[in-house]
């Protein structure tokens, strides 16, 4: 199987001025193409760093990518790296200054002296034409590897890539596949989804299960590798049932599906309706639902009733009962959840309250505390939560775990 390595040069990339995205562009590129980065290295301008990590990669990958350091300044050194690594000259070539001044020409301007530099490339290897820039690119061979050098301007290297090395790569390849499909779950933490997945999650395994967190989804990436397409697909079908058994109904979708997807989509086939009161999400799970093209199918409104009165007002929540247990309580949840039922008249209703923070909160109702209600025909389920972090994170995490308990309801 080949294997790949990115390095990006830059001290901005080292500053954290510039945001990596090259190598993220690069990395989903080899991997479409079957020859996924095993390593990412980020250096800075200077030539024995960058020889340095060059020695690294060739002892880890077939095929080297390098960004960067290609321009006329004294900062670009990847040229002169590349050729101290393979143990070559720089050698002038006539063809690749007349290129560069050609691109002077054609826009009225004068050739600077520093240009010339990047007429020289080590001994050996060849020029990537650059259409947008001056900066040409190198691909070079050494016992068997590729070693390939692409300007940092992202417009540039994405342009060269697509045109001239992506169809050598392909090649190099040799026809291999890696295809990945991912298993989204809610409802529980990484650990226990590790637990249920046994020895499935093994490094050594192909699929290989990777696993992502981000706003209480937990995002299961099979990843197969093959000889071609149709073998990988079928390894990847075949896993992704075993673990959906394993998992039942914690996964709830796969790819880009969202939950207020899943949702949609059973509503829509039981031809049923809802609507939600929310009080901490601010319209978050109104947001969700309707960011879902067709909702109107089935998701017939909202109330955002932020104030107690207004509560009271539009939802018919008892003002006794606020009183008594105050607006962040399970009784009001279900209050709210239950005057939506009869004021929208729909089959289903979900009502939200709860501290979303960083102020409002005491030692019996902490920040993060949150009461979720879900009501349906003839049953109701009422949770409690303490979510932590931030506003934002409690009201995201409060609007998914309100979508997924109607979810298992449907
Ligand atoms: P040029 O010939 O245009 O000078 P270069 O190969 O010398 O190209 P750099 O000078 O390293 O490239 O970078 C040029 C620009 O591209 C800078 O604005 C830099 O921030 C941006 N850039 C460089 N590397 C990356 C990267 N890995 N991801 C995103 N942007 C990058
Ligand atoms: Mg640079």
């Amino acid at each position: 199987m080949k294997k790949a390595c990115i390095i990006s040069v830059g001290n901005e990339l080292l500053a954290g001025l510039t945001v990596n995205t090259n190598a993220s562009y690069l990395s989903r590129e080899l991997m479409a193409m079957g020859i996924p980065a095993v390593s990412c290295y980020t250096v800075g301008d200077r030539i024995d760093s960058i020889s340095r990590v060059l020695s690294q990669a060739a002892q880890q990958a077939d095929i080297i990518l390098i960004t960067g350091g290609l321009g006329p300044t004294d900062d670009d050194l990847t040229r002169q790296a590349l050729a101290r690594f393979l143990q070559v000259e720089l050698e002038f070539s006539e063809e690749l200054l007349s290129r560069i001044s050609d691109f002077f020409k054609r826009r009225d301007l004068k050739m600077s002296e520093k240009n010339k530099v990047q007429a020289y490339i080590p001994a050996g290897a060849r020029a990537i034409a650059n259409n947008v820039g001056t900066a040409p690119g190198i691909m070079a061979e050494l016992n068997d590897k590729i070693f390939i050098c692409l300007p940092g301007v992202p417009e540039e290297m994405t342009q060269m890539f697509a045109r001239s090395v992506s169809p050598r790569l392909k090649q190099a390849g040799g026809g291999q596949v890696v295809l990945s499909r991912k298993l989204n779950c809610f409802g529980t933490g990484e650990s226990v989804i590790a637990e249920k997945l046994g020895n499935s999650m093994q490094r050594n395994r192909n699929p290989l299960i990777n696993c992502t967190v981000s706003g209480g989804v937990i995002t299961l990436h099979i990843v197969a590798t093959a000889a071609d397409r149709a073998i990988a697909e079928d390894m990847i079908e075949k896993d992704s049932q075993q673990l959906r058994a394993l998992l039942g109904d914690i996964v709830y979708g796969r790819d880009e599906q969202t939950l207020a997807e899943v949702i949609g989509a059973k509503l829509r086939k039981l031809r049923k309706s809802l609507a939600v009161a929310e009080s901490c999400t601010g319209g978050l799970i109104g947001k969700l639902l309707t960011d879902v093209p067709g909702s109107s199918d089935y998701f017939k409104c909202g109330w955002i009733t932020y104030s107690n009165e207004v509560k009271v007002r539009e939802l018919g929540v008892d003002g006794a009962l606020i009183e008594k247990h105050g607006s962040v309580s399970k009784e009001v949840a279900i209050a709210m959840a239950e005057g939506v039922l009869a004021r929208a008249d729909t089959d289903f209703a979900i009502a939200v309250t709860g501290i979303a923070g960083p102020g409002g909160g005491t030692e019996q109702k902490p920040v993060g505390l949150v009461y979720i209600a879900v009501t349906g025909p003839g049953w109701k389920d009422i949770q409690r939560y303490i979510f932590s972090h931030s506003r934002g994170h409690i009201r995201y995490r409060t609007a998914l775990t309100a979508l997924n308990m109607l979810r298992l309801k449907l």
